[in-house]
Parts: structure tokens; sequence; C-alpha cells
């Protein structure tokens, strides 16, 4: 298999309910037959177990987990805990929950250890802000991320980057293709450099404002070997032309 077959994965973040779960069928049906492409919903926690039983080959991930197993932790939601909802694959480190938590990179990493100890996916995230971009930070910025957020053991296929610039995430903002392409890169170049030719078979996706005419050519990138999407994963006919962009690019 293909490990870096595309992977298209939509963040419901804090939405949804029952009957969201409707789209699913739509989704599915259409990755079915667009073919040769990984398809993810991460709904919120109490979605999770519903969304199994309506999935139609979908992954159904997690938004979030806990780096510990189990333990006093109020409000807390183990790897663990989503495998046995059902999961299959977690979002770890999104800039939402390092802000809003203020998580930084030890946590991370700690979650994504944890994901990885229950053979989840662990979607890794970093990205930097507007004012570092402006700064022209960027690349230190997001390689300081991933020194910080990676894991050093991972089994091939499970491990994933996803570089979201946090000025486009849900601001309708576009990094251009020449910024995705030239980030992406030093992604890519960062992965070899810590984990030799196993890192050039780490998936790294694109999230920040994906929508169904921008898709195609962020596809196209090298090193685009798929995307994150919030607000466009919310429907069927937002989402399902993204997957078809990814499986044709
Ligand atoms: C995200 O939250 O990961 C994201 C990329 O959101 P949006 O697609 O809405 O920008």
């Amino acid at each position: 298999m293909d490990l870096r077959r595309k992977l298209v994965a939509g963040n419901w973040k804090m939405n949804g309910s029952l009957a969201s779960l409707a789209e699913l069928s739509a989704i599915a049906e259409a990755a079915r037959q667009a073919g040769g492409v990984d398809v993810a919903i991460c709904p919120p926690f109490t979605l999770i177990a519903a969304a199994m039983t309506r999935s139609g080959g979908l992954i159904i991930g997690g938004q979030d987990c806990h780096w510990a197993q189990s333990g006093a932790h109020t409000g807390g939601v183990s790897a663990a805990m989503l495998k046995e909802a059902g999961a299959r694959l977690v979002i770890v480190g999104h800039s939402e929950c390092r802000a809003e938590r203020g998580e930084g990179d030890p946590v991370v990493r700690g979650k994504a250890e944890a994901a990885l100890a229950q053979g989840l996916q662990a979607i890794v995230c970093v990205g930097e802000s507007d004012a570092e971009r402006r700064a022209g930070d960027q690349l230190v910025v997001v390689v300081r991320q991933l020194e910080n957020s990676l894991p050093d053991d991972w089994k091939e296929g499970e491990l994933i980057v996803a570089y979201e610039p946090i000025w486009a995430i849900g601001t309708g903002k576009v990094a251009t293709v020449a910024d995705v392409a030239e980030m992406h890169a030093e992604i890519r170049a960062f992965l070899v450099s810590r984990y030799g030719e196993r890192g050039t078979r780490i998936r790294i996706l694109y999230g920040g404002s994906v929508k169904a005419d921008n898709a195609a050519e962020l596809f196209a990138c090298p090193d685009v070997d798929g995307a994150l999407v919030g607000g466009a994963s919310l429907t069927a006919e937002q989402f399902v032309p993204i997957v078809r962009a990814a499986a044709a690019g």
C-alpha cells in the first residue's frame, strides 16, 4: 500500500449533532467512488460512537486526546477511550488547543505518544502565527515545533504531520502554493534529517481554509499528501469536491 496516498481529514471542531451524521453516507459514497484516497471525519467526542455505526468505511477520528492513559484528569479523554469508541485516528496539537489551553510542544508530544501507543494514527499539527510569518520566522517556528512535538518512535503510516498556518484557519485566507510548497519541503527535509529514509513516507497535510475551489492546486503541490479541513468538512456538499480533488491529484 502507498503509505503516502492522500488523506483528507475533516475536523468538525465543536460543531455537529446526531442529525449531522446524515452527511457521512454521502461522503463515504463519494470516497468509495473516487477510490485511492483515505477520508476521515473527526466529530466531537460525543458523536464518535454514533458516527461509527454510520461510517460507511470512513475513518472516524478524535480531535484531541489526553497524554495520560487514565486517572484524575477531569474532562479528559484518553487515547484508549477513543479507540474503544471506534476511532482510528486523532488530531493533536491543533492551534486552537495550543492557544485556548496553553498547550506547549511537550504536551503535544505526550499526546502523540499516547495515541501511537494505542495504535491510533496521530495527526500532529504545527503552524506559525500571522506575526511570525510577517517577521519571516515561519520556517524556524515550524521546525522548532516539529523538533519538540514529534515522538521518536512510531510505526509506518501512523505518524502524520499537518501544516496549518494559524492565520489561514477559518479565515478564508489560504497560503499561496509557493508558500505551501516551501514549507512542506522544509518539513520533509526535517523529517528525513530526524528519521532517515522513513521520513520520506510520513504524510504531510496542509490545513487552512481548504475549499473546493483551491483544493486541486494544493494537492498538486509536491509533498502535500492531503488536507486537514475545518469549515468545509461540515457538509457533504462542500467536502465531497475536496475528496474528489484529492483522488484526482
Ligand atoms: C482546521 O481547523 O484544522 C482548519 C483547517 O479549519 P478551516 O479549514 O476552517 O480553515
